[in-house]
């Protein structure tokens, strides 16, 4: 198919290669890519890249769809959904890339190399003692295979190597950092012994056959990108422009890694109880200003549409920026707090399920309950793994409230006390329905706390701060849990009290 007919005015793609959990920097890659192609009316395209065979993970490929369509990060052409340009994945293109190999290799720009992997092995080793710089010596250059096969080292199987010419064009230019000098390659391998293309050739002749605009990818490709250049010049193909991404980096100013960090797994933030809008919109503010409002404020809270209406490679900082989980963290409250009830209350239900406290299809009862919680948790969580510690005592028997070690050495002298008084004076609130509807019941959060205030501080006289402390540990076993008269409204009359005997019955 010709670079003209396919759709877009733009087109984009994310190139994964599936080699274990997705990393962070692929979802980064992906927005900015998918924020371009919205702003220009053009496509977005994800490619899998699995020639690497010895570093294939089972499962991954899945795991990026996952990850990906998680993050509202969705494609237009794909191994998944087809497309013009299909197939997607690299491993059923094979036959594609060879005529290409053969081309170069006839027009003299590759080369076939008989080299083992031990004397190559051996060649860096010496390189490096000789503190030469590395690369391939060429001794197969300019050989035939019986030439070659005559001195050592020789492996039967050749690999097709690029022969760099001594006036490369290392500098190109590129959207986010403008003129870029890149390294002097070296006569980088395209075509390995087991006939699949490297990275370097598939992804020239890929990008290209499916019109690719616009290459974004992180700045560790700079140095390979004079390779690329040097293959679309000998192909007669106008390359794309490219955008180097800053590197996403930790505490230490190293790039991110997953053996380092776990934050650098996709899957990480899911586990973790992060909102796919919380993500997006971190990862938006990496190396990337906040919007700036008519007025000259900055505002740092903005969905994906807002990014990808105002979105221009210029406002990228080249020099990235840290990591910063404190700041996620904080994003996510405000994401948290920014769902529509009902949403949020779904949102909790797969976090509910892992730590066993609810049922993977609970009952229209249990649903009712989780939101009545809900209403009173989402302004006091950051991630939403903190739901089970918080609801968790919602959904116990009475009698199996887990005291924790810190609330019941809180409980002091005047415990027995102020539970006494509590019981009673609950004790007196009619919880049977009156009213015409039959709907309404004494027993509310309001009644619930002027009886108890008027029982306890007043009556007994306990400090307002102090008074509450015996009652919310026999509620919920803990020293900090959702709003206490609230939290006793939804429990109901009878499990109040008898949540607070049991405790009394130990103190
Ligand atoms: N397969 C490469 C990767 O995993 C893609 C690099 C590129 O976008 O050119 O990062």
């Amino acid at each position: 198919m010709s670079e003209t007919k396919l759709p877009g005015a733009v087109r984009l793609r994310v190139a994964p290669s599936p080699t274990g959990d997705p990393h962070v920097g692929t979802a980064y890659m992906a927005m900015f890519d998918l924020a371009f192609a919205r702003r220009e009316g053009g496509r977005f395209l994800l490619r899998i890249e699995d020639t690497d065979r010895a570093r294939l993970h089972a499962g991954s490929e899945q795991q990026i769809y996952d990850t990906l369509h998680w993050l509202g990060l969705s494609w237009d052409e794909g191994p998944d959904i087809g497309g013009p340009c299909a197939p997607y994945r690299q491993s059923e293109r094979l036959e594609t890339y060879r005529p290409y190999a053969d081309r170069l290799l006839a027009q003299g720009h590759a080369y076939r190399c008989w080299c083992s992997p031990e004397r190559l092995t051996r060649m860096r080793e010496e390189q490096t003692r000789r503190k030469q710089p590395p690369g391939y010596d060429r001794l197969c250059l300019g050989k035939t295979e019986e030439e070659r096969a005559a001195l050592p080292g020789f492996s039967p199987t050749p690999v097709l190597r690029m022969r760099i010419p001594d006036d490369v064009q290392t500098a190109f230019d590129d959207l986010i950092a403008g003129r870029i000098d890149a390294p002097v390659p070296d006569d980088q391998v395209i075509l390995k012994a087991d006939g699949f293309p490297t990275y370097h050739l598939a992804v020239v002749v890929d990008d290209h056959l499916m019109g690719i605009t616009h290459v974004v990818r992180g700045q560790e490709w700079i140095s390979s990108t004079p390779k690329h250049l040097l293959l679309y010049r000998w192909l007669g193909w106008r390359p794309p422009r490219f955008a180097h991404m800053p590197l996403l980096r930790d505490e230490h100013k190293a790039k991110i890694s997953k053996r380092r960090n776990p934050w650098a797994r996709l899957t990480w933030f899911r586990e973790e109880g992060y909102l796919p809008e919380a993500l997006v919109n971190f990862l938006a503010l990496q190396g990337y200003p906040p919007i700036l409002e008519a007025d000259g404020t900055e505002r740092e809270v903005f969905t994906f549409e807002e990014f990808a209406e105002r979105f221009a490679w210029d406002k990228v900082n080249p020099a990235g920026s840290i990591f910063n989980l404190a700041k996620l963290d904080w994003l996510n409250g405000v994401w948290i707090r920014r769902l529509e009830l009902g949403e949020f209350t779904s949102r909790l239900l797969p976090f509910l399920e892992a730590d066993g406290i609810l049922p993977g299809h609970p009952s229209l009862g249990e649903l009712g309950r989780l939101k009545a919680i809900a209403g009173l948790i989402q302004t006091r969580m950051a991630k939403l793994t903190e739901a089970g510690d918080l609801v968790g005592p919602f959904f116990v028997g009475d009698d199996a409230v887990e005291i924790a070690d810190d609330a019941r050495a809180q409980l002091d002298a005047q415990a027995p006390v102020v539970l006494d008084a509590a019981i009673r004076a609950l004790g007196d609130i009619d919880d049977h329905a009156v009213g015409v509807l039959g709907s309404e019941s004494a027993w509310t959060a309001a009644r619930i706390e002027a009886d108890l205030r008027a029982a306890i501080v007043t009556g007994l006289g306990v400090k307002p701060k102090v008074a509450f402390g015996p009652l919310r540990t026999a509620i919920s076993g803990r020293r900090i849990s959702p709003p206490l008269f609230e939290s006793m409204e939804i429990l109901g009359k009878t499990s109040t009290l008898a949540r607070l005997a049991a405790l009394r019955a130990t103190v």
